[in-house]
């Protein structure tokens, strides 16, 4: 078995690895580390999860321990999707060159320009970035990337998925030829292979086995679901996310319930919370001191449910979780396998059970296509549908909670099953007023493959990197020359990822003196 002492890593490096508690590289740090320690490039196959983060963050560190940055000129880049990716990245590059003397910038949207301005203006080793805001900071004649001697693109299928394989080769053109590179992407699609194809030279290939399909002790189920009526379907659905739950008993401790819309976010705890049960969301437009009370109570167990989007639970790393529920199928395959990657962690079991409707088959289709198995399909707890369902209904009393006492009391159960439905659609749309009131506009899905995870200033910028796109793709011969300055950004300058930023991204950061 490979121990990092074999690895060849700097001693300094070693020490933090130790004292991070990893007593055994990863597969993809034991294929990924000694390539690149060599110089090589590598294309690295691997999800999150997977350590990846550390197998470009420790060479990287080793390598860069001799030498000093120039003004302006950063000695190596990381390109990461989005902010709170890049916000990982840093804080593992934190832990991991703790004993080292390195410097580091994180550009991200959220940030002054003229705060990172100051930090690359004295030079930094490693910069850490999204694509939109380098290049905003490039064009801004502020960066100059002619030193970049390692330049590493992480998770490159979710920048494809975000539009930003233009800019990800344009910036691999204002890269010297003769950089090295570490590119690590959790599927190879198409657009991908071209890329990998055409910037990276000889590479030592690494791919790790899928952790949603080695996990065997992630038992997993979905429940496909048809609303009585499609105005219902929102209602319905979260009534049979109650029944689930309760099903599940005693077994589920703590669980995190994922939603692809904020919104739904918002919905869900609300009427989880009606319900009776210990629910709290988490999101990107939640304000901090929110977040910090509800990550920590989860944390601490004295929250058991946490309603939460995709990237708002990225930075989450709770080692016992012993449920995941997704309210819906994830609209990126790739999700479901972060998603169901919370629960069964260091070992424990684990269960993954998600709702599907109608109009998210294809979705799931994709999804067993990603994990090459089919989800056992799950009975519905309430009986048929929950039109069938008043009956069923009838032994869950905390269903029944929050509902005037004496409309039940006074009727008979015949007549009850109607008023039955009334109460639960007003508990359900009291639920939903103040959360469609406070976001109003944002939340809404501009195509079938919702984005809105992520803060609305991101969703401009990525609507800009996909203008962006469209132009390229129509200049193409123009793009190929990839050293130039481009100017088909216009005059957009609010590129980045906006001006939110996440409160635990500014957590992970509040208490280091390097920031
Ligand atoms: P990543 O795939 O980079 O997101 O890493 C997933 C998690 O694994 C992080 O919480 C890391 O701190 C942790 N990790 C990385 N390398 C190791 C290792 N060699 N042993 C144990 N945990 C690790």
């Amino acid at each position: 078995m490979t121990k990092f002492s074999d690895l060849k890593l700097s001693p300094k490096v070693l020490k933090a690895i130790d004292e991070a508690g990893y007593t055994e590289p990863t597969p993809i740090q034991a294929g990924a580390i000694p390539p690149a320690l060599e110089g090589k490039d590598v294309l690295g196959i691997a999800q999150t999860g997977t350590g990846k983060t550390a197998s470009f963050t420790l060479p990287l560190i080793t390598m860069l321990a001799r030498g000093r940055a120039r003004a302006r000129m950063p000695r190596s880049l990381v390109l990461c999707p989005t902010r709170e990716l890049a916000a990982q990245v840093a804080e593992n590059f934190d832990t991991y060159a703790k004993h080292v003397k390195l410097t580091k910038a994180l550009l991200i949207g959220g940030v002054s320009f003229k705060e990172q301005d100051t930090l690359i203006d004295k030079g930094v080793d490693v910069l850490i970035a999204t694509p939109g805001r380098l290049l905003d900071h490039f064009e801004r004649g502020k960066l100059i990337l002619n030193d970049v001697k390692v330049m590493v693109v992480d998770e490159a299928d979710r920048m494809l998925d975000m539009g930003f394989i233009p800019d990800i080769e344009r910036i691999f053109g204002l890269t010297p030829f003769t950089r090295q590179t570490l590119f690590f992407s959790a599927t190879m699609a198409p657009e991908i292979e071209r890329i990998t194809n055409t910037f990276l030279s000889n590479p030592e290939r690494i791919e790790v086995a899928r952790q949603a399909t080695t996990n065997k002790n992630i038992t997993q189920g979905v429940l496909e679901f048809k609303a009585s009526r499609k105005d219902r379907e929102g209602s319905e659905k979260r009534k049979v996310l109650r029944a689930l739950i309760d099903a599940e008993g005693e077994k589920c401790t703590n669980a995190i319930i994922f939603c692809n819309r904020k919104m739904d976010v918002d919905i869900v705890a609300k009427s989880l919370k009606k319900y009776g049960y210990d629910a709290a969301p988490i999101h990107g437009d939640l304000d901090q001191s929110q977040r910090t009370r509800t990550l920590d109570g989860f944390r601490e167990g004295t929250l058991r449910f946490l309603v939460a989007s995709d990237v708002a639970a990225r930075g989450l790393d709770v080692p016992s979780v012993s449920h995941v529920f997704n309210f819906d199928v994830p609209s990126h395959a790739e999700d479901y396998v972060h998603r169901i990657g919370r629960t069964g962690r260091a070992g424990r079991d684990g269960t993954a059970i998600m709702i599907c409707v109608p109009r998210d088959e294809k979705n799931l289709a994709d999804v067993e296509r990603l994990v090459q198995h089919e989800i056992p399909r799950l009975d519905n707890p309430l009986g048929k549908g929950t039109e069938t369902a008043p009956a069923a209904e009838a032994t869950k009393p905390a269903d029944d909670g929050d509902k005037p006492k004496s409309r039940s009391r006074s009727r008979s159960r015949k007549k009850d099953d109607a008023p039955k439905a009334d109460a639960e659609e007003q508990a359900d749309v009291q639920a939903e007023a103040p959360a469609k009131e406070s976001k109003p506009r944002s939340e809404k899905p501009k195509s079938d493959k919702p984005k809105s995870d992520k803060p609305k200033s991101e969703d401009r910028g990525e609507k800009q990197n996909r203008s962006r796109d469209d132009n390229r793709n129509s200049n193409r011969g123009r793009n190929d020359n990839r050293g130039g300055r481009g100017n088909d950004r216009g005059g957009n300058k609010v590129v980045g990822l906006g001006d939110h930023t996440p409160e635990f991204i500014e957590l992970s950061f509040a208490d280091r003196p390097d920031s």
